[in-house]
């Protein structure tokens, strides 16, 4: 059993209930963390709420990540209430709907530079502004997908944003190493959200990997969230710069 008594988190991306935030934050709660909910906007911070039992399970705050006074802002409620943070889960992605359909040469500058800053530059910012409350071993994590790997026509836009993504985290896990921090990525197989539903053709997608992956179905929400809640924990600690598939082998075969 995962425990994470005494522990401090930083949860970014709950937006509704089949968020893969919403199952980790759970699973992380249930651990026994701390946890500081970071959402986009009022809706969210709502329907957040109800992850907390008790008040003193955490707090939901509100922070569009573009915004570095909104970050700024977070980060201090986060060192008044705690004074540490002892893991980070971002699970933040954006682009234009319009850019995610186009063919990606044509995407805008505009377009590529958003979905980049909010979905790969956000990773850096937010250590950055957390730097000196990360605990001695503290853990970041963040989620990408296959299309970071190989072009997958569908995810368009989002194939080169996730691959720097998983990059920074290569450097991030260089860099904090020394410090005794731990950087990694859950490449998850496709599952059921608001961000996937932007995607072209993500029904139709998330149909055929469902048959054509080695256990012959996709995965769950749950099964993502617990190797998230894996990498937050000291379990993983000899786990750095690494980027764990968790999609039922969809990457070993790549047929889809
Ligand atoms: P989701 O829509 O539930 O989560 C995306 C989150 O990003 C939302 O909470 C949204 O509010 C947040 N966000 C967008 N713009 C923001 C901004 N400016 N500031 C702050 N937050 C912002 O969808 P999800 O599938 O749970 O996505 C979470 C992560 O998992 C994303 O990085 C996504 O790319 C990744 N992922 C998803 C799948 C999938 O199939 N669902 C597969 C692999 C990886």
């Amino acid at each position: 059993m995962l425990d994470l008594k005494g522990k401090v988190g930083l949860v970014f991306g709950v937006a509704n209930h089949r968020s893969i935030a919403w199952s980790v934050a759970q699973t992380l709660l249930n651990a026994g963390a701390e946890l500081a909910l970071s959402v986009l906007d009022e809706r969210a911070q709502k329907k957040a709420q109800a992850l907390f039992q008790h008040e003193s399970q955490g707090m939901v705050e509100q922070c569009d990540i573009s915004q570095i006074d909104q970050l700024k802002a977070l980060i201090h409620k986060i060192k008044q209430r705690w004074g540490r943070i002892d893991f980070i889960v971002h699970s933040i992605a954006f682009a234009d709907i319009q850019a995610l359909k186009n063919p990606i040469s044509t995407c805008s500058r505009e377009a590529y530079l958003q979905a980049m800053d909010i979905s790969a530059f956000s990773l850096l910012s937010i250590v950055n502004e957390s730097r000196e409350l990360l605990s001695e071993q503290a853990s970041i994590v963040t989620l990408s997908y296959l299309g970071a790997e190989i072009a997958i026509p569908s995810y368009g836009l989002m194939g080169p944003v996730k691959a720097a993504l998983e990059a920074e985290v290569r450097y991030l896990a260089a860099e904090l190493g020394s410090l005794g921090m731990r950087a990694n990525v859950v490449s998850a197989g496709p599952l059921k959200t608001l961000a996937a539903s932007a995607i072209p053709g993500f029904k139709q997608h998330l149909k055929e990997v469902g048959t054509s992956n080695p256990r012959g179905r996709g995965i769950e929400h749950q099964e993502v969230a617990n190797v998230v809640c894996f990498l937050c924990s000291s379990m993983s600690s000899g786990i750095n710069g690494e980027v764990i598939h968790v999609d039922a082998g969809q990457h070993a075969v790549r047929a889809f």
